[in-house]
């Protein structure tokens, strides 16, 4: 993805949703209909949307901060699982809890990412159906309301929200939607993954019965943000078709992964959201066969994704700072004709001067040739001219 297409994306993103501030006329109101089915402008407008929101997001998650907190409702900001961790056992003592609510803990990607099962294990809080704290997924947060978008949800689950309880809810900074009018179209496309079709869901807001704590955790997606060609991958719903559809997981599976984060999306991520060295291999678990952005419901361009974080992987090779500026040097020299046109033996003294003794040592350096490509040709065009004289 060059810098061409990303900013006319983004320039496209703004005039849309600007020019419809309320896209709720484009909500799908058969709630059966298969996603695949939806309508293709509604996606993309929506895939606009989210684009926008990841673009805008600390803009967007300093507007939802100030709207949700009030007296009853906190957020609590998390860099990794260990301020998440820190701050739980705060909250564990003020409200003298020792157990959690916490139903079907292992199908949560945040809580398997957290590893909030070890956590109450190690600091022995029970997990029980009326425990003294109740965790919640937030699958989304709508920057212009403050409110929470909370899937699956039983009608019970919207009455517990409002039993007295303090409410704990998780959610990582990239799970954000500008408009609450899209929680309709949100609810839809990830519904997939439950593979029940539409799933219920609570907009919720806070109440004055109980005390509501968000976490919103980092956990390395700025690492990501920091990557303008790969950010769009913040937007993925992770609704799952396309690690269905991918011949390559279909095949590894997701042992090799040894992650929460598997499939297409990860072959992007990972090496992000962990470390390089760990995690470079997978950007190569790809044909790049294109099937997963056939079944998208957001046409996330992964195809370009993984071959962009290939060529930025590239360059985060494990070189030292030191070797990067003295290439970075050398790249500008061996740019430049003039310089280049020298004699071979000022040329082959700049490039050792530009490449310490350790990296020669390690690489093979290929020599000059006797003349420069521009010297040679310009030779050969005046050969041919004498030649046609
Ligand atoms: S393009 Fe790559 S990630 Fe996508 S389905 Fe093909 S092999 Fe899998
Ligand atoms: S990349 Fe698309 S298909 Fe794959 S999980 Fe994300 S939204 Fe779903």
């Amino acid at each position: 993805m060059n810098n061409d297409y990303y900013t006319s994306f983004l320039d496209t993103a703004n005039k849309v949703i600007d020019n419809n501030n309320s896209p709720a006329g484009f909500c799908l109101k058969d709630l059966n209909i298969p996603l695949v089915a939806a309508d293709k402008a509604v996606r993309n407008r929506f895939k606009l949307a989210l684009f926008r929101s990841i673009e805008n997001l600390d803009e967007n998650l300093a507007r939802f901060e100030k709207l949700f907190s009030n007296k009853h409702n906190a957020v609590f900001w998390a860099t990794d699982y260990n301020d998440v961790f820190d701050n739980l056992k705060k909250l564990f003592k003020i409200h003298k809890a020792k157990s959690v609510r916490l139903p079907n803990i292992n199908s949560s990607t945040i809580f398997r990412e957290l590893g909030i099962k070890y956590f109450l294990r190690d600091n022995k809080i029970d997990l029980l159906e009326e425990g003294d704290i109740q965790f919640f997924v937030a699958d989304i947060l709508f920057a212009d309301t403050g409110s929470i978008l909370l899937l699956n949800q039983s009608n019970s689950n919207f009455s517990r929200l409002n039993n007295g309880k303090t409410n704990v809810f998780f959610t990582s900074i990239d799970r954000i939607v500008c408009n609450t009018e899209w929680a309709e179209i949100y609810q839809q496309l990830y519904s997939y993954k439950s593979g029940s079709g539409a799933q219920d869901m609570i907009i919720f807001k806070g109440s004055e019965n109980c005390n509501n704590y968000l976490f919103i955790i980092d956990n390395q997606r700025t690492n990501i943000l920091h990557h303008k060609e790969l950010r769009q991958s913040l937007t993925c719903l992770e609704c799952g078709r396309c690690n269905d559809v991918c011949p390559v997981f279909q095949t590894i599976g997701d042992e090799p992964y040894n992650n929460v984060f598997v499939g297409p999306v990860a072959n992007i991520t990972l090496p992000y959201l962990e470390t390089i060295e760990t995690y470079r291999h997978v950007a190569y678990a790809c044909t790049l066969c294109g099937r997963c952005e056939e079944v998208c419901p957001i046409n996330l361009p992964i195809r370009d994704m993984i071959i962009d974080s290939r060529q930025s992987l590239l360059a985060d090779d494990n070189i030292d700072k030191e070797d990067r500026h003295r290439l970075n040097a050398m790249r500008k020299f061996i740019s430049n004709r003039k310089k280049m046109n020298v004699s071979n033996f000022l040329k082959h003294h700049l490039l050792f001067k530009y490449i310490s003794s350790d990296y020669r040592k390690s690489h093979h350096i290929l020599p000059f040739g006797k003349e420069s490509f521009n010297k040679a040709y310009k030779k050969l065009i005046e050969n041919e001219q004498r030649n046609k004289n």
